[in-house]
Order: C-alpha cells, then structure tokens, then sequence
C-alpha cells in the first residue's frame, strides 16, 4: 500500500473515529471512567490515533495504551479474492438485516463471504470493523470472550440505532450469552461492567441490586467462558495465519457450546423463581441521573446518517475515589 493511499484511508477513518466516539460517549457517559474521558477529550488529531501496519495478522485492534492498528496484510488478501471469480457479484450484499443484526450465527467465515460477494476493498474491510474498534478505544474491555461478546452486542445495538456501518460477524455465541444475562441483570449494570472492565464499581452496583449470590453466578459465568474459549478456540487458533485460517478458524470456533454457561444460567434463574425477575431488571432505569452527569454533556445531530455536528463539552471536576481501582491506586 503506497503511503498515499494509506494517508486517504487513515483520513476517512479518522473522521469516523470522531464522530463514533461523540456517540459512545452520547450513549454511555455514566459509564465510561473519568480517565477516558479525559483522554478522549484531549485529543487534537484523530489521525494521530491509527496506525496502518503489518501486525501478523488480519484482525483489527486497539493496544493497550489505545492505538487503533489496522492490518495492512488484508489488502494483499482482498486483492487476492478480487481476482476470483465472482468477487463483488453482489455489490449490495449485507449480511444482516434490521431483525437480525443483534442476534444471528454470522462467524468470521459468513465475513470473508460477504467480503467476496461485495468485492469489499481494504478501505470498506476497515470502515466495516470500526465501530468495534471504536467501543474499544473509548474503553469497552476486550480481555476475554463475556467482555467481546458484550462490547459486539453493543457495536450492533450502535450500528442499528444510528445506521452504522459494521461487521455484524463475529462473536456471536458470546453475543447470545451476553443477551441471555442482559435480561437478568439489565441494560445497566451490564454496560457499567463492560465499561468497569468487572472492576469495584460495576462489582458494587451488582452486589447492591441483586445480592452477593448474584456476584458469584457472573464471576462463575465469566471464568466458564474463559476456560472454554482459551482451551477449545484461542489457544488453537493463534498460530493460525494466511488465507485458509478464516476457515480452520471457523472450524475451531464450530466446537465452541458454552454448555456449563447455559446450564448455570439456568439454574441460576430458578433461584430467582418467585423473586420477580422483572424487579431486578426494573432497577436498571437509564432515565436515572448519572452520578457524574453534570460533568459530561454531549450534543449531537446526525442528518443523513453521516455529518455530525457537535458541542462536547467535558469538565475535569471529578470524584478523585472514581479514578481510583479496586486496590485504591490511581490508573
Ligand atoms: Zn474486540
């Protein structure tokens, strides 16, 4: 890829950056941290955040220290499967519709698919995967298969609402299990807990509204997930690299049940039997004011699914114990 072109796509995805992060930060200002407001507040350029580089592989990612990387080796992939015959012989493919964006059986594989039908190039391949991205960057945990599984439900809850371009692929076992304990313990808590990353916060909040017992049952859940992931798919996968690794990947992810997940989510809602499930879920009230509310105020317009103009205005008069994490040291 020739610095040009990357220059024209770094441009174009920068500006989407900033308009997805004015709507994160719309959607989910009491429950983003202070830190990454600040952080996300402070920045000039958004084309100082991405980078186009070879990272080994084909995925899409945010560092740690919140860089968004963008792999280059896709565009040698796609020019590649352009060639094939067929390639881009539905220009208007999607693989979702409304009904179906949030809750569907779309694997990496149903991608490369839709990549081939549409004749995606690399710069559709990148727009396509931001908006994940874009949860990340703002904060969303992405360590582990319940905090991806959560930050995807919320990308296409995004993608739905505000017409978002996005993937609609990926994760969706975890997608369904999130939605399974989003009806437990509601709206709410559940993006508090992506934002918390399962820190003191979101770990207080639960035990406050729905009893320790309910601590126990989502730690238990959490590390299921974990152990199933990591043994049946992650560990398997890694080294799996080149065209073909989609498909082997695909296949590995085949093997994925979560059967001890769905079994103690069931077990656990019958502990619940007679407890009126629907009080829980009726403490999750959005139209509650946010502890941190008047610190934040974000307006925004969208006209044509697209331009967005803005008023964000942030201030720094935060509750110091808000910054702090669950030993009491400042992050
Ligand atoms: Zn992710």
């Amino acid at each position: 890829m020739s610095d040009k072109q990357k220059n024209e796509i770094i441009d174009n995805l920068a500006q989407r950056l900033q308009e997805y992060v004015l709507i994160i930060l719309k959607e989910y200002a009491d429950v983003i941290n202070p830190d990454d407001i600040i952080r996300l507040k402070k920045i000039n350029n958004y084309k100082d955040e991405i980078k186009i580089t070879d990272t080994g592989t084909i995925t899409c990612l945010v560092t740690p220290d919140k860089k968004m990387l963008f792999p280059e080796s896709v565009n040698k992939i796609l020019n590649i499967v352009k060639r094939i015959p067929g390639s881009g012989m539905k220009k208007n493919h999607k693989s979702y519709n409304e009904d179906n964006i949030i809750i569907n059986n779309n694997t990496f594989e149903t991608y490369m698919k839709h990549t081939f039908l549409k004749g995606n190039d690399v710069k559709e391949f990148y727009e396509e995967n931001l908006l994940h991205e874009s949860m990340h960057f703002c904060g969303a945990g992405g360590a582990g298969p319940l905090l991806e599984g959560l930050t995807e439900h919320r990308t296409r809850e995004l993608a739905k609402k505000y017409n978002l371009k996005t993937t609609g692929c990926g994760y969706p076992k975890e997608v369904k299990i999130v939605d399974e304990l989003q009806q437990i313990f509601g709206e709410k808590f559940m993006s508090m807990y992506l934002f918390n990353s399962g820190g003191v916060k979101s770990t207080m909040y639960l035990i406050e509204n729905y009893g320790v017992e309910a601590l126990h049952f989502f730690e238990n859940v959490e590390k299921s997930m974990s152990d199933e992931f990591k043994n049946k798919y992650y560990d398997k996968t890694m080294n799996f690299k080149g065209l073909l690794a989609p498909i082997k990947k695909a296949k590995a992810y085949s093997e994925l049940k979560y059967k001890d997940v769905y079994n103690m989510i069931d077990d656990y809602k019958k502990t619940l039997i007679g407890k009126n499930i629907n009080e829980h879920v009726k403490k999750d009230d959005y139209e509650e004011q946010p502890e941190n509310n008047d610190n934040i105020q974000v307006d925004i317009q969208i006209s044509n699914g697209k331009e967005i103009k803005k008023v964000l205005q942030v201030h720094n008069s935060y509750n110091k114990d808000d910054m702090k994490d669950s030993r009491g040291v400042r992050k």
